[in-house]
């Protein structure tokens, strides 16, 4: 049992979730350690929802509510994470869920989708045989989508993806929103569009982003993509950055230690 009033108690709970993801084999364990580079980077960005993500988070909302066929990315982590806003989102939007694994294997594929099943998704795309058609340029199994979902998508969510699949896939002309802590991976700069937060955190947000700005005109959605800026946003991040260490440094040592 971890206290609450420990400081890294949310932290140490989800820790735990992606530990039990893996003891139950839908977790790489490749995705352990993903977890831990990303907690640093969560450290790092004070562990809180940051103006620069709520920024990307309004632009995703607007790309997938304008998309024709948008379609959510779900690998081990997220279904240990966070599962539940997955279908939710997919039911604001409305947009398909896939299962999209580095690592593929039919036993974790089956799982996660059993996973998403339990938290209420009717339908899951790239499990088995599903995924048959292959993405340009990519290797192994790391290449296999659905043809219905990823392959067919003009509009792709990818909680924590990496970097070449990223990249293949926006090579294939596809808007790619990424959810990634580090500003400074391939994957959040190859991205169209990268909300630089905690899954945990920005999944909710999305879906409560989505669910407002429904209400909008395409016009009014379009404008909100049109004045957003990637690397604006990840210049903001890394600024932030910056000026949380500056803070933190000066706060046991002011001036130039
Ligand atoms: P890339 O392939 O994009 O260059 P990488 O190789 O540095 O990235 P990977 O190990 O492929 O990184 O993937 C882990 C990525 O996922 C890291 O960038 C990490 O910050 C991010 N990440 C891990 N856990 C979370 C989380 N809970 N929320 C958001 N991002 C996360
Ligand atoms: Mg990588």
């Amino acid at each position: 049992m971890i206290p609450p009033t420990h400081p890294r108690y949310r932290s140490l709970l989800e820790r735990e979730k992606v530990v039990e993801g893996f003891r139950d084999g839908y977790v790489a364990v490749q995705g352990l350690i993903a977890q831990g580079r990303g907690e640093c980077f969560d450290y790092l960005i004070g562990e809180e929802t940051q103006p620069f993500a709520l920024e990307a988070i309004r632009a995703a909302a607007a790309a997938l509510l304008l998309a024709r066929h948008p379609v959510l990315s779900v690998n081990g982590n997220v279904a240990a994470l966070t599962p539940g806003t997955v279908v939710e989102l997919a039911e604001a939007v409305p947009a398909l869920i896939e299962v999209n694994l580095f690592y593929r294997t039919r036993e974790r594929e089956e799982k996660i989708a059993e996973v998403l099943r339990r938290h209420g998704a009717r339908r899951v795309l790239g499990v088995g045989d599903d995924a048959s058609c292959t993405i340009p340029e990519l290797f192994s199994e790391r290449r296999r989508v659905s043809c219905e979902g990823i392959y067919k998508a003009d509009v792709v969510l990818v909680p924590l993806e990496d970097g070449d699949r990223t990249e293949a896939l926006r090579r294939m002309g596809k808007t790619v929103i990424a959810v990634d802590l580090n500003p400074m991976s391939r994957t959040a700069r190859s991205a169209s569009i990268t909300i630089v937060d905690n899954v945990t955190r920005a999944m909710p947000r999305l879906v409560e982003a989505v669910r407002s700005m429904k209400g909008l005109e395409r016009r009014e959605l379009e404008e909100v993509l049109r004045n957003y800026n990637n690397d604006k946003v990840l210049a903001s991040a890394l600024r932030h950055i910056l000026r949380r260490l500056e803070e933190l440094a000066d706060g046991l040592y002011p001036g130039d230690a």
